[in-house]
């Protein structure tokens, strides 16, 4: 995940203020994917990953109709759980990992969702972002998943800058106030994903534009999203090579025709 040099980190006094108001504008914020239960979750969680919520949700909802239990998944098998997600990036890697969780979900927990971030690691396809969305959606535990949102959001406003996402996490755990730590991750990927947009952050909207340490700040709809530079200068300073390299070849041909000219 590569950012931009990322601002100052953030006092504690205003970490605390931009969740006030983030708090504020959405009291009870809740994640945007659609599950039935722990391992509904997980399997959400799984099939998110380089994907929409939205393209999730549209394959789980006839998918959770029919396999909502990790008995009803596994008996369902790979090929046919395949059908199901096939519009969902990775869908191949994806339905192997989840037949393989469901299966070990029964032969290791009795079917049941375990709750530590060690047992929800071990299952195939989940990694640290996913047992950190499950504990604190299934479980109510205080974590904070950093997806891409979360990591641009963090570095550009200075509350938590980082160079991956674990970094980011463990700033934020010390930043955040502990009164919004459960909810922190959702407020900040709502954020990110509708106010701090990643090629045109929406600041002239934004509720927490005077707290924000980006410098690069939008303020106005109209202004254009800032776009990488044109790579003209690289044609500029490969020039010059060229002109070195014909050099030796002119005064070699030069010589050549003074030998010549003597000779004569
Ligand atoms: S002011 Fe702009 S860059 Fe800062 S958080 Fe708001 S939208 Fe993002």
């Amino acid at each position: 995940m590569a950012t931009t040099k990322s601002p100052k980190q953030l006092t504690r006094a205003k970490a605390g203020e931009i969740f006030e108001r983030l708090a504020a504008a959405e009291p009870a914020p809740q994640t945007e994917l659609h599950y039935k239960n722990p391992f509904t979750l997980v399997v959400a969680v799984a099939l998110s990953a380089q994907a929409t919520d939205e393209g999730v949700n549209k394959a789980t909802k006839p998918l959770f109709s029919i396999a909502d239990t990790p008995e009803k998944m596994a008996a369902l098998g790979e090929k046919k759980l395949g059908d199901y997600i096939k519009t969902i990036g990775l869908w191949r890697n994806k339905a192997k990992n989840v037949i393989a969780l469901s299966k070990m979900l029964i032969e290791d927990y009795g079917g049941a969702v375990p709750e530590t971030r060690d047992e929800l690691e071990k299952l195939p396809g989940v990694g640290r972002k996913t047992a950190n969305v499950v504990m604190n959606v299934a479980f109510g535990a205080p974590t904070i998943a950093v997806d891409t949102h979360i990591f641009r959001v963090s570095n550009r406003t200075g509350l938590a800058p980082g160079k991956n996402p674990l970094e980011v996490e463990l700033g934020l755990e010390k930043i955040v106030p502990q009164a919004f730590l459960q909810h922190a991750h959702h407020w900040l990927i709502l954020h990110g994903r509708y106010v701090c947009k990643a090629r045109k952050p929406e600041c002239w909207r934004c509720a927490i534009a005077d707290l924000c340490g980006f410098k690069d700040k939008v303020l106005s709809p109209d202004r254009p999203a800032k776009t990488a530079k044109k790579k003209t200068a690289t044609k500029k300073k490969t020039a010059p090579k060229k002109r070195l390299a014909a050099k030796p070849k002119l005064r070699a041909a030069k010589k050549t025709a003074k030998k010549k000219a003597i000779a004569k």
